[in-house]
């Protein structure tokens, strides 16, 4: 599944995702203490690793090598292949819901942005 960048899984669904004072390079994910390296972050509120260019998200944590063991990484749809857009995407971003558009403008304003 391609990500559009939507950003809408990272704000609206809940996810576990591990702790920003966790997050350093060289990392094994599942050598980490569960209950001390991972959180849940509840929908409706932005994970902290989620920042914005201009309009697209970009996770702060995507390009660690240890990201591929992440459940992030692991979140897929049914799609014919791994090159198919994500479907959520597609349909949120013509759509752009109100409920959302809230959450993103202001993670938007208030994010640190980075290439
Ligand atoms: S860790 Fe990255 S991909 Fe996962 S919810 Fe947070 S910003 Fe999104
Ligand atoms: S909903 Fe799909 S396109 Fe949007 S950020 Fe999540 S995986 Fe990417």
């Amino acid at each position: 599944m391609k990500c559009l960048r939507c950003s809408y899984c990272c704000i609206m669904l809940d996810v576990i995702i591990i702790k920003p004072e966790f997050v350093k390079e060289n990392l094994i994910l599942y050598k980490l203490p569960v209950g001390e390296a991972f959180m849940h972050k509840p929908s409706y509120e932005a994970c902290p690793h989620l920042s914005f260019v201009d309009d697209m998200a970009v996770c702060k944590i995507h390009n660690y090598k240890w990201y591929t063991q992440t459940p992030c990484f692991k979140h897929d749809q049914i799609s014919a292949s791994p090159d198919d857009p994500c479907r959520m995407g597609e349909y949120l971003l013509k759509k752009n819901p109100d409920h959302w558009k809230e959450i993103k403008d202001k993670c938007i304003s208030t994010s640190e942005v980075s290439s």
